[in-house]
């Protein structure tokens, strides 16, 4: 937990292009919760400086009442890249010079893809999908379907292969079958997203790779995943080569000849896959292990990778271990946050592709100039996705994400439903915005202005919007795009 003041969290919001708003999506049971439980508890989670002193005292408590807030509206974590993995982002708008500290908000989307428009509306504030994909039962109706929500939205997302201790556990698969499973689902889901996304598109590539290391693999129940990023770490001093040289050749149809320690593009009988034999045999050598007791070789496997055993895990075997051990090694927030960080968009890169889709007016008014250019001091466009629950009965902040300008406390906006048409009365108002608010988790404090890029929270909103709106101060604006059951749900 990261306690941030009020003041240090504004100044995180100007940093637009150190921001990323995304979501986890999945197939119903591949593991959603499971994961954003143990991405969020490896992060820093932002919450005010109030908060550290009377909420969040009791971890146990802490963690039943995260997967309650999460649900509601999105949860802020604060996660700090290395010098040395700056150099995988190339592109100057994904991040503010000298600043390594990223504001990584997740937002929540509703599971139950039946309420398709929600779901959309959900999406819609984020600009990034970490799609999740339980290994044991690949690509499902409902990952596709979100998916394909995704891609429609000009979405861009990134891979997680889920329940891999499965895999190894119960499945027991050979290190093989498990890289022929990965390849598997890697190829469905790009042929979803290839589908769905012009080729050459505005989003440019978006494909997932593990050798550009878009997709991570592990387990979120266990807490540990990894990317060839981290494997190419590993071995970069070994093999004295460029660690993104090194990525591609731990993918694919890439062997390595341990004899004469030549790379291959062949298997044959002295060659063996590169992925399978620096990836997948390490961490198969710590299951086999601790799972069978062989006390003498664990030592020197954790020597190897590592890993030193805390005095309180001693005692420990079995899956208890391997659960400390493989956290240890391979710690799934690093990881995941590490790939959250460098393949998804900030919202400067996002919004240029986005406006088209996301504004229904004229797109060269001053609205789609300042979402287009994520301008702070254009006028306000600001998206409404829904409405959160108050503690007050009956009343609702309105949530959504500030696309142009800024949003103010005080100020007077215009405010329009989903039948407003411009020139006309029907479904907009005039008022001034009450306040604008901080909704991290449970926490919700007064912020006097939101910047575009951000999510945030308005109050005194909710007389006038029944689920999502358009604000904005600009006079002549159009709606940011109604709701449309554009992609219905899939029914096999
Ligand atoms: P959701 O419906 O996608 O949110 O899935 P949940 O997070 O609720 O997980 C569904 C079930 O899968 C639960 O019983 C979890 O304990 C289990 N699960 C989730 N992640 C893993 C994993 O990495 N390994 C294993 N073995 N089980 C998992």
């Amino acid at each position: 937990m990261v306690n941030f003041t009020v003041d240090e969290i504004r100044a995180m919001m100007d940093k637009k292009r150190n921001i990323r708003n995304m979501s986890v999506i999945a197939h119903v049971d591949h593991g959603k919760s499971t994961l954003t439980d143990s991405l969020v508890s490896k992060a820093g989670i932002i919450a005010g400086a109030r908060a550290g002193e009377t909420r969040f005292t009791d971890t146990r408590k802490d963690e039943q009442d995260r997967c309650i807030t999460i649900k509601s509206t999105a949860i802020s974590m604060f996660f700090e890249l290395e010098e040395k993995d700056l150099v995988f982002i190339t592109n100057a708008d994904q991040r503010e010079k000298s600043e390594k500290g990223f504001l990584i908000n997740l937002i929540d989307s509703p599971g139950h893809v039946d309420f398709s428009s929600e779901v959309t509306a959900a999406l819609r504030v984020t600009d990034g999908a970490l799609v999740v994909v339980d290994c044991v039962s690949g690509v499902c109706v409902q990952t596709e379907t979100v998916l394909r929500q995704a891609i429609a939205e000009r979405i861009k997302p990134i891979l997680f292969m889920n329940k891999m201790d499965r895999a190894l556990l119960e499945l027991q698969l050979e290190a093989e079958e498990l890289y022929q499973t990965f390849q598997r689902i890697v190829e469905n889901v790009n042929v979803i997203i290839a589908t769905y996304n012009d080729d050459g598109g505005p989003m440019g590539e978006v494909r997932v790779d593990p050798s550009k290391g878009s997709v991570g693999f592990g387990s979120g129940l266990h807490g540990w995943a990894f990317t060839l990023k981290q494997f190419s770490e590993m071995y970069a001093d070994k093999f004295k080569i460029d660690l993104v040289k090194l990525m591609n050749r731990l993918w694919g149809e890439n062997f390595f000849n341990a004899k004469t320690k030549k790379w291959a593009k062949q298997k044959d009988n002295d060659n063996k896959r590169s992925f399978c034999m620096y990836v997948l045999d390490p961490i198969y050598k710590v299951f086999d292990a601790i799972m069978n007791f062989k006390k003498e070789e664990i030592d020197g496997l954790l020597k190897k990778i590592g890993v030193t055993i805390k005095h309180e895990d001693a005692d420990k075997d079995g899956k208890a271990l391997l659960k400390v051990v493989m956290r240890s090694w391979l710690p799934a927030g690093e990881a995941l946050l590490q790939m959250i960080a460098i393949h998804l968009p900030s919202p400067v890169v996002a919004q240029k592709y986005r406006m088209e889709m996301l504004y229904e007016g004229p797109h060269d008014d001053e609205a789609a100039i300042g979402i287009k250019s994520c301008d702070p001091e254009a006028p306000l466009m600001m998206y409404v996705s829904k409405m959160v629950p108050t503690s007050d009965k009956g009343r609702f902040y309105a949530f959504g994400r500030v696309f142009s300008g800024k949003v103010v406390t005080g100020q007077k906006a215009r405010i329009m439903g989903p039948n407003f048409t411009p020139g006309k009365k029907e479904d907009l108002y005039e008022k001034t915005i009450q306040r604008t608010i901080l909704m991290m988790g449970r926490y919700v404090e007064a912020i006097e202005d939101v910047p575009c890029g951000n999510i945030c929270g308005l109050v005194g909103v909710d007389q006038f919007l029944v689920k999502t709106g358009t604000i904005t101060t600009f006079k002549n604006a159009h709606n940011m795009k109604v709701m449309k059951f554009s992609v219905s749900p899939v029914v096999r």
